[in-house]
């Protein structure tokens, strides 16, 4: 059992939601791995374990994590959530996505963190957290020749030939 696990126990109560044993096995295999996890991915862990539990039951708990802070939930433009713990080695990090093969690579930067307070500072604004998500085509694709496809509005200005 992930030693997060208490937080989340504590969080439960504290919302005066009940602690079941199926919220803590979702949680644990979210806290277990270090992936963006799709509801899918969790319901495979869930399934290695033995643990066979509703979408509904799953999503519901996703909800719960996400609310309380432990686990952040993304968008990567797929056309589903994924989620993270934010326990890992990089607490804070940002995301470079591959729209063609959905890798996606984590970074870390001082300079984007610098940036945050330096523009939080000059607007008198008081950051809590930021999200930087940077979409593309990753190195491995493009050798294998997928080059990015323009999807926004044509510019007028280049079709009058
Ligand atoms: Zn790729
Ligand atoms: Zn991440």
């Amino acid at each position: 059992m992930s030693p997060f696990l208490h937080l989340f126990r504590r969080y439960l109560r504290e919302q005066g939601l009940p602690v079941t044993q199926q919220r803590e096995t979702v949680a644990d295999v979210v806290f277990n791995s270090s992936d963006h996890l799709s509801i899918e991915d969790i319901e495979a862990g869930l399934k290695e374990r033995g643990e066979r539990l509703g979408k509904a039951t799953i999503y519901r708990t996703m909800e719960i994590l996400v609310r309380s802070g432990l686990v952040e939930e993304h968008d990567f433009g797929e056309g589903f959530k994924r989620y993270e713990h934010r326990f890992g080695r990089q607490p804070i990090h940002e995301h470079l996505i591959c729209t063609n093969c959905h890798t996606v690579v984590e970074f870390r930067s001082e300079e984007v963190m610098r940036l945050e307070e330096e523009v939080a500072r000059k607007h008198g604004f008081q950051p809590a957290r930021h999200r930087l998500e940077v979409f593309g085509i990753c190195a491995e694709c493009q050798e294998q020749g997928v080059s990015i496809e323009y999807q926004g509005l044509t510019c007028p200005a280049t079709q009058v030939a």
